[in-house]
């Protein structure tokens, strides 16, 4: 998932979109990136928007040591503290996104507002186990990667990381930060309950993982099954097409200029990747692992077999959402097996 350095400089900082620090993105808005250790996207942006009675934070990070330390250090420069946390309003149930925001929010009793659509992800962590995540690989065919899986050792939850936040939202919604009146707008598809917050005003689009600027989001990674992953998610993106152009504030990546701009790209892609599909079962009926294994991933184009266990896992889940597509669009047809389920073409 590299990209290369000139596209991943940002233009608020003029340097690579993960160095720490705090920058000006708008008249009282700055980016805070937050280290990711031993994960690929390497940093999450948080964004701190000035109000009369504190800051608002859209999304939270990871609650790892060093994340707090580099939010800490952040908001120092703005001269502030963690104390002046009011509200997270955070995108999506991710754990670099809601961890820190959930123990923060309890800590300086700044309130937590996520997605309802998030409300079974949640619990479903505090349970603990990837049940949904292995249901969803056998469904794919792709026994191997679940044997794997089961030998894994589970990671504990601190459930403190993962308690309910103060406010769920409930459809389009606006949301009062200070004077500034965000739009928070349901965008299904990376998970079931995302949102985005955009301020029309001032031409923004708070995009979480939705719409990110130099890779693709991943797609229905969560711990509960349900929903139409892709088919949400390219409706999501066609509902960011239907609104004014915003500049695009990210997650992950520099901030980018136009929003639209990159929801075309992020659209064709997924036609692209969806004709590839296609070719693949029209040759041979196949599971979701099968067809996996004979696309090409990443930008790069490397061998499924070249992936790790992780991104194998994604891989595998983002081809069986693309092959329901293509159910659901009439060009294949889908065959329930207790190995995986078969897709042909026609
Ligand atoms: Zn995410």
């Amino acid at each position: 998932m590299s990209v290369s350095t000139s596209k991943a400089i940002s233009p608020d900082s003029g340097e690579h979109w993960t160095e720490p620090g705090a920058f000006r993105v708008a008249e009282g808005i700055h980016r805070i990136p937050l280290p990711l250790p031993m994960d690929g996207l390497r940093a999450v942006n948080v964004y701190a928007v000035e109000t009369p009675s504190g800051l608002t934070l859209v999304d939270g990070g990871w609650a790892i040591p060093e994340a707090r330390e580099a939010l800490e250090k952040g908001l120092a420069v703005l001269g502030a503290g963690v104390g002046d946390i009011t509200e997270f309003l955070v995108t999506h149930a991710h754990r670099d996104h809601y961890s820190l925001a959930a123990a923060l929010g309890t800590e300086v009793r700044a309130r937590v507002v996520l997605g309802s659509g998030e409300r079974g992800a949640l619990a479903a962590v505090r349970r603990g186990g990837n049940g949904a995540i292995a249901q969803r690989l056998r469904t794919s065919g792709a026994l191997p990667l679940v044997e794997r899986w089961s030998r894994i050792e589970q990671p504990t939850h601190d459930p403190a990381h993962w308690r309910d936040p103060e406010v769920w939202l409930e459809g389009d919604t606006t949301v009062a930060v200070g004077e500034r009146s965000f739009a928070a707008i349901p965008t299904p598809g990376h998970t079931q309950g995302h949102y985005v917050y955009a301020d029309h005003e001032a031409g923004l689009l708070f995009a979480g993982d939705h719409v990110l600027p130099t890779i693709t989001p991943s797609i229905g990674f969560e711990p509960v099954n349900g929903g139409t992953p892709l088919r949400d998610f390219m409706a999501s993106l066609t509902r960011m097409r239907a609104l004014p152009d915003l500049r695009l504030l990210p997650a992950h990546g520099p901030v980018a200029p136009s929003v639209h701009a990159r929801v075309d790209e992020l659209l064709e892609h997924h036609e692209h990747r969806l004709a590839l599909s296609l070719a693949v079962i029209r040759a041979n009926p196949s599971t979701a692992y099968q067809v996996a294994a004979e696309l090409p991933w990443t930008r790069h184009e490397h061998r499924f077999d070249t992936l790790d266990l992780f991104n194998g896992s994604l891989a595998v889940m983002e081809t069986l959402a693309h092959l329901d597509v293509l159910v659901a669009r009439g060009v294949a047809t889908r065959v329930p097996a207790p190995d995986g389920d078969l897709f042909s073409a026609g």
